[in-house]
């Protein structure tokens, strides 16, 4: 680990790598959430009939005069069904999303008018127009304003259920191996023998995939032994992600590169300018990117979030990969951080010019207290010293 790959370039070399999965067609029920591949058409306008926005008269604008005037009433315009023509001189009774009859131009609310003896009074004029949804005014024919590689939402699944795009071509779900390696570590519902450690690395990050939409694939924990960590990177080298974490540093015990090396998988870097996090490496296996993360609990997750979930969401169809980032204020004053870019966890909350920045207290990597209650992660320069009031940049969690 002799030069160290500054940040964006090591995201930069990781993201050039992840290429979209393929992608499928859904039933519109099952694609809440799912990363859209091909926006539909609008092939009808929507809505296709003239209606009314409210409830009221339909009329003929130059019919009522512009001091008001009393109207004879025709049928009331049904619901569902296209309606008779108004005849000249009337007034048809109209609710909200009512066809707008042949002969009409405008509707005068409910509100506006007062029912006698078959005739309705409008205590004004009307303009042509008024209160009338016309043809192609919500989405007109065209493309839709869906756009590929964005996750759908409630709004998104109105849409497709209007112009009646019954199935939906979404990005495959991404599949995620996750190995933790260590020989210290027990699965958590196992107790823990002296001088090992529940694994909490797997749960952290398989919670973090699921949430990107990925299928997520744990394969538990392998020893520090070549034999079954071989075996169990060889069966995480068929998904199309791969995310270790521990074994990658310089212990005589970190195995993780020696392995990934004679499976095939072909290194791009190892060490990355970035506290905690320096000792992520990164190779290709084909088509597979395997990230290789440092397996303290704090570093593993501000890896994974810096490096890992873009990477997943890449490979998931996204087309804006993240991280995102912000500015906040920092609160409080914040010792300079040494040596490296420093990924400082911090609890976000509101003040006067936008969110305030505070750090989570103790930031050393093994602290998994550290993370919890982190609404951000703020990236400063090494020997960037922060006092109260500064502008950080923050990625939200
Ligand atoms: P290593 O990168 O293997 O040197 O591990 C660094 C530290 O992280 C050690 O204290 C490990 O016990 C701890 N650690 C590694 N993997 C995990 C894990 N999956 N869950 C919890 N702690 C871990
Ligand atoms: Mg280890």
């Amino acid at each position: 680990m002799t030069s160290l790959l500054p940040y964006e370039e090591a995201l930069a070399a990781v993201l050039a790598a992840c290429r979209p999965v393929g992608t499928e067609r859904v039933p519109l029920a099952a694609a809440s959430g799912r990363v859209l591949a091909a926006a539909p058409h609008v092939r009808d306008p929507i809505p296709p009939f003239a209606n009314s926005a409210m409830d009221g008269f339909a009329v003929a604008a130059g019919d009522v005069p512009a001091g008001g005037g009393t109207l004879p009433l025709d049928p009331p315009v049904p619901a569902g069904t296209a309606p008779a023509p108004l005849r000249p001189g009337h007034a048809a009774p109209i609710a909200t999303g009512g066809p707008l009859p042949d002969g009409a131009d405008a509707v005068v609310p409910i509100e506006d008018a007062a029912v006698a003896d078959g005739a309705v009074r409008f205590s004004a004029g009307v303009a042509a127009g008024a209160h009338v949804r016309v043809v192609g005014s919500d989405l007109p024919v065209g493309p839709s304003p869906l756009r590929v590689g964005v996750p759908l939402d409630p709004a998104d699944g109105a849409l497709l259920a209007t112009v009646g795009a019954t199935e939906v071509e979404v990005f495959r779900r991404p599949r995620i191996a996750i190995l933790a390696t260590g020989q210290e570590l027990v699965p958590p519902e196992r107790t823990p023998g002296p001088a090992q450690i529940r694994e909490s690395n797997t749960t952290a990050l398989a919670w973090s995939y699921a949430r990107l939409g990925a299928d997520v694939r744990p394969l538990g924990i392998a020893a520090d032994e070549p034999g079954p960590l071989r075996r169990l990177l060889e069966e995480a080298l068929t998904a199309d992600l791969v995310v270790t974490s521990a074994g990658v540093s310089v212990g005589e015990r970190d195995l993780v590169r020696g392995a990934l090396n004679d499976l095939g998988v072909e290194p791009r870097f190892w060490g990355v300018d970035l506290k905690p996090g320096k000792p992520v490496a990164f190779g290709v296996a084909g088509d597979t990117p395997v990230l290789s993360l440092p397996g303290n609990p704090a570093s593993t997750l501000v890896t994974s979030t810096l490096i890992a979930e873009p990477a997943v969401r890449r490979r998931g169809g996204w087309a804006v990969p993240g991280p995102a980032f912000e500015h906040a204020t920092a609160g409080g004053r914040w010792p300079a951080a040494q040596g490296r870019l420093h990924a400082i966890r911090c609890a976000l909350s509101d003040g006067d010019r936008g969110p305030v920045a505070t750090p989570t207290g103790d930031q050393r990597s093994h602290r998994i207290g550290s993370m919890v209650g982190a609404g951000a992660l703020a990236l400063v320069e090494a020997g960037r010293e922060i006092r109260p009031g500064d502008a950080v940049r923050i990625t939200r969690l």
